[in-house]
C-alpha cells in the first residue's frame, strides 16, 4: 500500500509535566519509518526563552484562544495551571490524510478528551519512574519559578492516576529505553513502514 493509501493515526503520548515528553518524542522523530509529525499546539502561556512561534507552540492572546474554541477549532483543549492549551484540529486531519501519524503531545485531561471522542488513536501514558524524579527533573529545567514548580508537581499527583484510561503505560526509567518501548509498540499496532 502506498503512503498515500495508508491513514496515519492520533498518537497520544501523554503524562505529567516533567516526565520528559518532549526529549523522547525528539528521538522517535529521528526515526522516518515511524512516519511521525509534530502536533503544534495553541497555548496563552508565555513563551520560553528560546522557543518559537509556530514551532513549539502557537502563542496566542486568551480572547484568541477564545475564538478557536468557539469556532470549533480545537479538537481538545484544557487549562493547566493558569494557560489555555489546546490541539488545532485542521493539521491534525490533514496529517492523518497523507499517511502520517500525528503526535499530541498533551497533558491528561486534554488527552483524556481525545481518548473519548475521536476514533484512530493510539495512547501512551509515560510514567515517571518516582516523585523524586519527577522533582529533580521540573527542578533541573530550570525554566520556571518555585511556586510554579510545586503547582506542577501537586497537579502530577492527580494525573498520574489517570493512566488507566491509556492503552499503554510506559515507565520513563531511562530514555533509551522508553524510546525502544514506544517504537516497539508503533511497529506491534501496524503504524510503521517497518512492516512495509
Ligand atoms: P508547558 O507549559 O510545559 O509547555 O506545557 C504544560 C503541559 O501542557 C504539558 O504537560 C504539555 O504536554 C501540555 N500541553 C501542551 N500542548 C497541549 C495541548 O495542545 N493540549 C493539552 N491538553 N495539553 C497540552
Amino acid at each position: 500500500m502506498s503512503q498515500q493509501e495508508k491513514k496515519g493515526k492520533i498518537v497520544v503520548i501523554s503524562g505529567p509535566s516533567g516526565v520528559g515528553k518532549g526529549t523522547i518524542n525528539s528521538r522517535l522523530f529521528e526515526d522516518p519509518k515511524l512516519r511521525l509529525v509534530y502536533s503544534v499546539s495553541m497555548t496563552t502561556r508565555k513563551p520560553r526563552p528560546g522557543e518559537v512561534n509556530g514551532v513549539n507552540y502557537f502563542f496566542a492572546s486568551p480572547e484568541e484562544f477564545e475564538q478557536a474554541v468557539e469556532k470549533n477549532e480545537l479538537i481538545e483543549h484544557a487549562n493547566f495551571i493558569g494557560n489555555s492549551y489546546g490541539t488545532p484540529r485542521k493539521p491534525v486531519i490533514e496529517q492523518i490524510h497523507n499517511g502520517k501519524n500525528v503526535v499530541l503531545e498533551i497533558e491528561v485531561e486534554g488527552a483524556t478528551q481525545v481518548i473519548k471522542k475521536e476514533k484512530n488513536v493510539l495512547s501512551i501514558f509515560l510514567m515517571p519512574p518516582s516523585f523524586y524524579d519527577l522533582q529533580s527533573r521540573i527542578m533541573s529545567r530550570g525554566t520556571e519559578p518555585d511556586n510554579i514548580i510545586k503547582e506542577r508537581l501537586t497537579k502530577s499527583l492527580m494525573e498520574i492516576p489517570l493512566k488507566d484510561n491509556y492503552q499503554y503505560v510506559v515507565v520513563n526509567d531511562t530514555v533509551d529505553n522508553s524510546v525502544a518501548k514506544i517504537k516497539d509498540i508503533l511497529i506491534k499496532e501496524r503504524l510503521t513502514d517497518y512492516h512495509e
